[in-house]
């Protein structure tokens, strides 16, 4: 602060044109610049983060409708009370192998390119039965994993047969030993498997390791995301967390356009929107776009500098030190036309 409370320009080793490219500069400033910065920081704003919290708890825990227009009200799956269901429902444990079994069974979730889809390839002697299934966009490779474990169970009830599964998601098996899953997608198939277990042993393989069922199975679920059959199955919380960043990134841009200041139209000449695929770290660079920064022009707004006038008598913002000031010639930037300020970062 002592650097900056004094009467007049700062003194020519301080010129923010030529530390603009050094840190050196940045020790003993007003804490008002951190603050100036946040405006490009890669933090949302806290307003909008808080609406984006709101809506995400109305949505999955109050299981509002006034915010199903922002999901294209699609069906979401819901958290249920597991307090009241037994504990032999709860953990639901499989053997690993049936002996003598009548199928076995090769399963894979799979989610390319958005699609996400699964296979259910039951095998006995050289008979190939192929159940491909397509879900939704929306739904996860955990969802599709735990419903071909599900289809396959149900698929040897309706035959009246054994069957092992083979599968390589452990995160499958744990759902149903985890006494504690509270998704009611996961809990209808535990009811189901529960009535199912004495038809069905489950274990696990290891994935690419040349097991040639296994990989039958990966084929058929990458080919099931285009060509399966459509099963429908509500949205996990995922889907809910993955459209509202996006909704909080369009809010924010929002917020940016309407943002009404000197400083604010400055930035949009050469940044059109916010984006989380352009975050600023360097605070040099942030006091140019912001022109929040060391400037005497800024400084005198604040009353920490009598004077908006650089030593050489023109006015001392951060145009005048990166493209014109005599004082900072050799680190001048060649000022671009209007047209192509968008293009220049
Ligand atoms: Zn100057």
């Amino acid at each position: 602060m002592a650097l900056v409370s004094g009467v007049g320009p700062l003194p020519k080793h301080k010129l923010p044109g030529s530390i603009l490219f050094k840190e050196s500069f940045y020790a003993g400033l007003p804490h008002n610049f951190h603050k100036c910065s946040k405006c490009l920081d890669r933090n949302s704003p806290l307003h909008v983060v808080s609406k984006t919290e709101y809506i995400k708890f109305q949505l999955w825990a109050r299981h509002s409708n006034d915010y199903n227009h922002i999901i294209g009200n699609i069906q979401l799956d819901r958290n249920i009370l597991i307090n009241n269901i037994p504990s032999n429902m709860k953990y639901i444990s499989f053997p690993n192998n049936i002996p003598n079994a009548d199928y076995e069974v090769y399963k894979d979730g799979s989610r390319i390119n958005g699609k996400t889809g699964f296979s259910v390839c039951i095998l006995q002697n050289n008979i190939n039965i192929e159940n491909l299934y397509k879900l939704k966009n929306f739904n996860s490779v955990f969802q599709s994993e735990l419903a071909a474990n599900h289809r396959a169970a149900i698929w040897a009830a309706e035959k009246n047969s054994t069957i092992n599964i083979h599968t390589d998601s452990l995160s499958s098996i744990s759902a149903l030993k985890s006494a504690s899953a509270r998704y009611g997608f996961v809990n209808n198939i535990k009811k189901d498997l529960f009535q199912l277990k004495h038809l069905v042993g489950l274990s696990w393989v290891k994935a690419h390791i040349g097991i040639q069922d296994n990989e039958l199975a990966d084929q058929q679920a990458k080919l099931a995301t285009t060509t399966g059959v459509d099963k429908d199955i509500p949205a996990p919380r995922s889907f809910i967390k993955r459209t509202l960043n996006i909704y909080m990134i369009n809010e924010w841009n929002e917020y940016w356009r309407q943002y009404d200041s000197a400083s604010g139209a400055r930035v949009r000449e050469y940044l059109p929107g916010v984006s989380p695929k352009f975050l600023i770290h360097n605070e040099f660079l942030i006091f140019f776009l912001s022109g929040h920064g060391p400037f005497p022009q800024y400084l005198c707004r604040f009353k920490f500098l009598d004077s908006p006038l650089c030593v050489c008598g023109e006015v001392g913002d951060a145009d005048h030190y990166t493209f014109c000031c005599s004082f900072t010639q050799k680190f001048h930037l060649l000022k671009p036309a209007d047209a192509h300020k968008k293009a220049w970062l």
